[in-house]
Parts: structure tokens; C-alpha cells; sequence
């Protein structure tokens, strides 16, 4: 080929390929030396995939047959189906179907009723584009009325009618123990292979008996499949293991949450409703139930294993360490699962870094899910004075005025954890108090971007924290803004300015209750970095006099001395400087 350049086509997604380009010309084939060069490369993305049109194959009174189509390329992606209809008249109310196929028969409608159908492929990553709407309606109910044909209905009805019963007895026998007084189910199907109910997310609070809701969503395991074998983590009920699950003939590594003897029954409640509550998820970006033991003691639920644990300890461990095309991966997987969590109406409360797990390939998944357990676990929850905890730095204004909480909410959050990766797992607001945060946040700061953020990144955070929670993207929008960065990975060199003079002020850091420090060793030490007055003074900062008059460019030399730390100590020495200057928000 003579070009320069070639495009390849027909890539498979999350595989890694080496490119070799070797310069030839006529005496190429005399010289021993080549002039190749390579590069490795994967894509990361591929167009989410969109159903293109829906086609009625069958139309009966009360049933409707379609099929639809993906184009070519995107079909090898394509896990299922979502297909949603409602009456014309009334579509608030609508049914969603999952099926593993391109063609369905929609029964149970009503006669001569126009339906609107739309349909979404589903991947590993999440679901595709919704397809348009298509209108369809079944046939007519006859008018007149035949009564030898109506004896002979009244006779195929009643067999029906039985059958039906028949059927609805040997399900509840075969449930046994899963008969409930919750919610009923909203979709029923006679191809139950084909054709999977996907639920929205129940609460299992709304069961009577929330015991019984963890027999619905969750497989019971024998104890004797699993084995433990370390310790890796402590929660409020219990310890958290490392170990394995026979499944068939294999062994898994799973993690095991141990609820600790001594629990109340409200404890109890509380530790399975999370199991409940996962159960009913499965995505790629969320962490997946592997079952529960409740009929031994102790009481254990089995998830997948993360092999990095919990994202925020992982960060703050490998400081630095990734690429921002990384990182903004790592953010596309955790919105992929919240956009999956919010279409099934789960709203999560505690969107935070420390409860998203990341396994040995880097995919992240959100966990810990739970109701009243959610706040109460958490050591970042504080007590409002709405009444409940919530863990202020991660919340969303009005879910801590007025404990509105809701998918804007969970994206507010989100803007957060896209901050605590981008730092590295730095906390939100320093040492900032949550008063002093709420008070900021109400006054309009905003968090500054983190070292090295991608100002696109940045500029999505900002959308995240706006005020007023309609004005914030959805969860669908972040991802696709996440996708597009990602496939064109130079979007994410312009760096937004580090420059936190104009975006937040740190009271707390700036000393106890307006009391200057008098020594840089005071100082140092009030802020936890003792052990650093070397390198202060080895940069020639040696009183207080130096360190009020520091610039941001000599921020930086010192915090070229001070990796890992540089950013808090950057923050800490402005808040100072403000203190010093008695000014609102700092400029220098
Ligand atoms: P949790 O009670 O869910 O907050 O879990 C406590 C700690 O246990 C977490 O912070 C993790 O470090 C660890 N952990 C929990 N679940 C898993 C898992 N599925 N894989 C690996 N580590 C986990």
C-alpha cells in the first residue's frame, strides 16, 4: 500500500492488538535491516447498538408477533432485548419484556387496541439506543355473535380457564417455600424461556415478610460449598472473607459477608434486604449475587470476588499510576451500572469510591446496596437534622435538606466519585467539616479540578453539581459523553487549569478558630505533615512569613517534592493564605 495511513475495520471490542507498519522500497529485499516500527492498540467501544425497525408478523385479538432487526456489525454484541409497549391512549402505564431473540409474540392485549412498541438491545455493557416508536393494534373483536361457536367457546374457555388454574397450582407447589405476600408480579409469559420478565427493582420492604423476599430474589447455598479462606475486609454485621464456591464442577472465588452472632432481628432484616436487593440486578458494572445461606448458621451472602477490593483504597495505592484514558474507563463502567440501576428505579444513596469494587481486570462494579443499612454502615454517614445519616460529601443539597432523594441525586454522587478517581482517591473537601461543606455548597463552590483532570471530565463534574437536580445529566447522557471521550482519546488532552483559588475555600485548614500558626513546624504538624518540614526547609521556606507569601508556582516546587501529598499540602497552604488575606474566596 503507498498511504500513510489505513483504516481497519471489523475490530473486536476489549482486545488488544499489535500493529506493525514496515517502510519498503525497490531494495527493501537486499538490506538485512527492516524499518518497522509497532504500536498495541484496542478498542475500547463500539457504537452501542440500535433495533432499526420493528415488523408485526402476526396480528391476532388479543396477541401480536414482531421482529426487528440490528444492523450487521453491531449484532455480535447483542446479549437480548428490551422490548416496552403500552396502550396508545395511556403510556404512562407500560410492560417491559426481555428476550434472548428478535421476535416475540406479545400476548394478553386487548381487541382492537393500538399499542406502541419500542425496543432496546442489550449488551454486556448495558443497553443500546431505544428504538422508534412503532404503532400496531390487534384485530377486532367479531361483533355478532354465534351461539354454537359461543357454546363450543364457553366449553374451550372453561378447559383453558382450568388449565390455567392447573398451572398456576403447580407453580405455587414447585415455589413451596417462595409463596409470598408481596408485590405479584407484573408480567407473565407463556414462553418463559423466551420471553424473561424484567422487573424494575422491589423494595423488599414492601414484602410483609422481608425474610421472604430474600427466598424470592436470592439462591439458597449449602454451606458446604463454600470455603473460606481470608479475612479481607469488616463490615457493621461481620466479616468479609475471601474464598470459594463449588459450582458444578468448578470452583469460584467468591466473597463472603458473615453476619456475626448476637445480631436483633432488625439487624437481620436489615443485613439480607441487601442480598434482596442485588439479586435482582444483574450488569456487567454491578456487583452480581452469587446466593445467600440463610437456613444454617451463620448467615452469609456470596458475591463475585473483587480481586482490588474497594476502589478508593485501590487508587490511593497505585497514586498516579494510570492514564487518564484509564481512569475515565474506569468512570464509563461506573455509569454504565448506575444508568442500569436507575432504569430499574433504584436509587443507591451512597454513590461513593469506597463502594465500588474493581476486579483483576479493572472493571469496576457498584455494591453495597441496602435501605436503612445503606447510611448507618457507612462511617462517612452523619445525622441531619432531617433526621437520618447521610454521608454529606457525596450528597446532593436537597437530599440533605430535604432527604429528596433520587437518581439526580445519585448523579450528584457520581460527579463526586469522578473527582475521587481523578484524584486518586483524595477526599472530598479535605478536611473541610461537613458543616463547612454544606455551607460552601450552598454558597455556590464547587470542588477545583483535580491535577491533571481532562477539563472535559471536569466540565461533566460541574454539570453533576449544578443546584437545581433537573438541570443535571441523566445517567444515559453521562454515559454516552464518557463513550465519546473514550473513542476519541485526544479530547482528553486539553487539562483543566489546577487552580483552586477561584473554586473553594478551606476554613478548617486554615488553623483552630482563627489562630495563626507560629511555626512552619506547628503548622505542619496541624495538618498531619510533620513529617515533611525537611523538605520545607530544604525549599527555603522556614517561617511563617515564607509560607504565607507562597504563590501557586512555588506550591508546585514544593509539591514536586512532595509526591503523593502535594495536593493537600497545596490546598492547606492556600487555605492559610486566606486566613492570612481575611478575603472570602482566596485569590493571590
Ligand atoms: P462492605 O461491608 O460491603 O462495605 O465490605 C467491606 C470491605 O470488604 C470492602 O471495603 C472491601 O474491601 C471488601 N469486600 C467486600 N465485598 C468484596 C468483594 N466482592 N470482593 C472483594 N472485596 C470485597
Amino acid at each position: 500500500m503507498p498511504g500513510t495511513s489505513v483504516s481497519v475495520l471489523e475490530l473486536s471490542p476489549y482486545t488488544n492488538y499489535t500493529f506493525t507498519v514496515e517502510a519498503r522500497n525497490g531494495v527493501s529485499n537486499q538490506s538485512p535491516l527492516r524499518s518497522v516500527a509497532s504500536t498495541i492498540a484496542y478498542v475500547n467501544e463500539t457504537e452501542p447498538p440500535k433495533v432499526t425497525s420493528i415488523i408485526m408478523e402476526k396480528q391476532e385479538k388479543s396477541s401480536l408477533t414482531l421482529t426487528w432487526t440490528v444492523p450487521g456489525r453491531q449484532m455480535r454484541s447483542v446479549t437480548g432485548y428490551k422490548l416496552m409497549y403500552s396502550k396508545k391512549v395511556d403510556q404512562q402505564t407500560y410492560t417491559v419484556l426481555q428476550s434472548s431473540s428478535n421476535s416475540v409474540m406479545v400476548s394478553d392485549l386487548l381487541p382492537g387496541t393500538v399499542y406502541v412498541f419500542r425496543v432496546q438491545a442489550l449488551t454486556h455493557d448495558g443497553a443500546g439506543f431505544y428504538s422508534e416508536t412503532h404503532e400496531f393494534h390487534t384485530l377486532e373483536e367479531k361483533a355478532e355473535t354465534n351461539w354454537v361457536s359461543l357454546a363450543a367457546g364457553i366449553g374451550v374457555a372453561g378447559v383453558v380457564v382450568l388449565l390455567v388454574i392447573g398451572f398456576i397450582c403447580i407453580r405455587r407447589r414447585k415455589r413451596n417455600s417462595r409463596a409470598r405476600q408481596g408485590p405479584e408480579d407484573i408480567y407473565f409469559t407463556k414462553h418463559p424461556d423466551q420471553l424473561k420478565p424484567l422487573k424494575t427493582y422491589v423494595d423488599p420492604h414492601t414484602y410483609e415478610d422481608p425474610n421472604q423476599a430474600v427466598l424470592k430474589f436470592a439462591d439458597e447455598i449449602l454451606p458446604s460449598a463454600i470455603t473460606k479462606q481470608k479475612v479481607i475486609g469488616a463490615g457493621e454485621f461481620g466479616e468479609v472473607y475471601k474464598g470459594t464456591l463449588k459450582k458444578g464442577r468448578k470452583d469460584i472465588s467468591v466473597a463472603i459477608k458473615i453476619l456475626k452472632v448476637g445480631y436483633t432481628e432488625s439487624q437481620r432484616i436489615d443485613y439480607l434486604s441487601e442480598a434482596s436487593i442485588m439479586g435482582q440486578f444483574s450488569h456487567h458494572n454491578v456487583i452480581h449475587l452469587e446466593g445467600v445461606v440463610t437456613k444454617y448458621k451463620p448467615l452469609m451472602i456470596i458475591t463475585e470476588y473483587m480481586e482490588n477490593g474497594a476502589l478508593d483504597a485501590y487508587l490511593r495505592n497505585n497514586d498516579g499510576e494510570f492514564s487518564s484514558l484509564q481512569l475515565v474507563g474506569m468512570l464509563r463502567g461506573i455509569s454504565s451500572g448506575m444508568k442500569y440501576l436507575s432504569d430499574m428505579n433504584y436509587v443507591h444513596r451512597d454513590l461513593a469510591a469506597r463502594n465500588i469494587l474493581v476486579n483483576s481486570q479493572l472493571v469496576c462494579k457498584v455494591s453495597d446496596f441496602g435501605l436503612s443499612r445503606v447510611l448507618e454502615d457507612d462511617t462517612e454517614g452523619t445525622y441531619t437534622t432531617s433526621g437520618g445519616k447521610i454521608p454529606i460529601r457525596w450528597t446532593a443539597p436537597e437530599a440533605i435538606a430535604y432527604r429528596k432523594f433520587t437518581s439526580a441525586s445519585d448523579v450528584w454522587s457520581f460527579g463526586i466519585v469522578m473527582w475521587e478517581v481523578l484524584s486518586y482517591g483524595e477526599r472530598p473537601y479535605w478536611e473541610m467539616s461537613n458543616h463547612e461543606v454544606m455551607k460552601s455548597i450552598n454558597e455556590g463552590f464547587r470542588l477545583p479540578a483535580p491535577m491533571e483532570c481532562p477539563s472535559a471530565i471536569y466540565q461533566l463534574m460541574m454539570q453533576c453539581w449544578q443546584q437545581e437536580r433537573a438541570k443535571r445529566p441523566k445517567f444515559g447522557d453521562v454515559v454516552n459523553i464518557l463513550d465519546k471521550l473514550i473513542r476519541s482519546p485526544e479530547s482528553l488532552k486539553s487539562i483543566a487549569d489546577f487552580d483552586p483559588r477561584v473554586s473553594i475555600r478551606l476554613p478548617s485548614t486554615s488553623g483552630c478558630d482563627g489562630m495563626i500558626f507560629r511555626t512552619v513546624t506547628e503548622w505542619l504538624e496541624s495538618i498531619k505533615m510533620g513529617q515533611y518540614l525537611e523538605n520545607f526547609q530544604a525549599a527555603g521556606y522556614s517561617t511563617m512569613e515564607h509560607i504565607v507569601q507562597l504563590t501557586p508556582e512555588d506550591v508546585t516546587v514544593v509539591g514536586v517534592r512532595l509526591p503523593g501529598h502535594q495536593k493537600r499540602i497545596a490546598f492547606s497552604i492556600l487555605g492559610l493564605q486566606e486566613q492570612a488575606s481575611s478575603m472570602g474566596v482566596y485569590t493571590v
